[in-house]
């Protein structure tokens, strides 16, 4: 599938629920209302969306939530995606996760025919941990990082670059993430969704992370690409990478190649703007697919060129969007 900017689409991130067991302060707000079951696709459902996208030539499948290792059966799913892999029809199957199931479904994943996972970490300090997560437990993350690494999965850590919050701490993360020949990828915070906090006074242009990094590491631009947003340096110290993921610093929409499916079968065809597709009603209005494998046809004909996020005190209050990130899934 093509777009009408000549943009490739090879890459499905799906989000297969909304909830999770953390409440990260930049994600959400406390008290979040979260979808009505009755309206979230069952497990069969988001296999028959994804087999449709695989169908029309995408490659990559990303699941993601909401916490996507706290929904029900999900291991069902995960195998049967990965029955395309041994198919030769998918080149890769993969999960972003807060880590805090990953003791439990680290095999499992890997038998699937999982190879890479991207952990979300902002912090090394459990307190603080604590903190940014308001519910998590850092040391049932690391045991799931333990875990996911025995099982020969490649764990990358995600880390939100927040200012006020872990901007001396970055440092220490690309040190530790080394050391356990981990990669780490740095996020700015986008608006997505109303939280409780300024985003304001935790937006931190990784333009300036980068620069403080170089004062103590040996940062070279890495070749290495992997189908998403990460821009890589080699880290001369540590044998490891770092990456830039720079939604509002440097916009890399250009070449994006990725839509997103939310768990009520919604297609966004941009993260950070509002129109999207009901897959749901196609689906369950035409048991022949045909429905379905035309109405993704016609989203990817009004994919958007692009984002225009902004954070400055003037915006605030208004996010570029109204869905929260575990929404549209990250
Ligand atoms: N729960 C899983 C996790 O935390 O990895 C998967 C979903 S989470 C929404 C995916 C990623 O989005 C995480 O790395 C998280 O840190 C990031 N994220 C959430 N809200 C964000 C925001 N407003 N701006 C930038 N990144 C955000
Ligand atoms: Fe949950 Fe992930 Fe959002 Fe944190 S970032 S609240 S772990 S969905």
């Amino acid at each position: 599938m093509i777009d009408p900017y000549g943009r490739y689409i090879s890459y499905l991130r799906v989000s297969v629920t909304d909830r999770c067991d953390f409440r990260c302060q930049y994600c959400m707000s406390e008290n979040m209302t979260f979808l009505p079951k009755k309206d979230v696709l069952s497990l069969e459902e988001l296999e028959l969306v994804t087999a449709a996208f695989i169908r029309k030539g995408v490659r990559k499948i990303r699941i993601t939530g909401g916490e996507p290792l706290v929904r029900k059966d999900i291991m069902t799913l995960f195998r049967n995606l990965g029955l395309y892999l041994k198919s030769g029809e998918l080149s890769e199957l993969t999960l972003t996760t807060n880590g805090s199931q990953l003791e439990k479904y680290a095999g499992d994943l890997h038998s699937a025919g999982v190879r890479r996972i991207n952990v979300s970490l902002d912090t090394l300090d459990p307190d603080r941990f604590r903190e940014i997560t308001r519910w998590g437990d850092f040391a049932r993350v690391m045991r799931g990082i333990d875990a996911a690494q025995a099982a020969g999965l490649h764990v990358k850590i995600n880390t939100v670059a927040l200012k006020g919050f872990n901007e001396g701490e970055l440092g220490d993360i690309v040190r530790w993430a080394g050391e356990r020949g981990m990669d780490v990828s740095f996020i700015e915070t986008m608006p997505l969704g109303a939280i409780d906090a300024l985003r304001s006074d935790q937006y931190l242009p990784l333009s300036k992370v980068k620069a403080d990094l170089a004062k103590d590491w040996t940062l070279t631009p890495s070749a290495y690409r992997t189908g998403g947003p990460s821009d890589y340096f080699d880290v001369a110290e540590t044998g490891g990478r770092v990456g830039f993921i720079t939604p509002l610093t440097h916009n890399f929409c250009e070449s994006c190649n990725r839509v997103r499916l939310t768990c009520t079968g919604m297609l966004y065809m941009c993260l950070g703007q509002e129109d999207n597709a009901d897959l749901r009603a196609a689906l369950r209005r035409d048991p022949s697919l045909a429905a379905l494998d035309a109405a993704i046809v016609e989203a990817i004909g009004r994919k958007p060129k692009g984002h225009d996020f902004v954070i400055d005190r003037q915006h605030d209050d208004r996010p570029a969007v109204s869905r929260h990130m575990n929404v549209t899934g990250g």
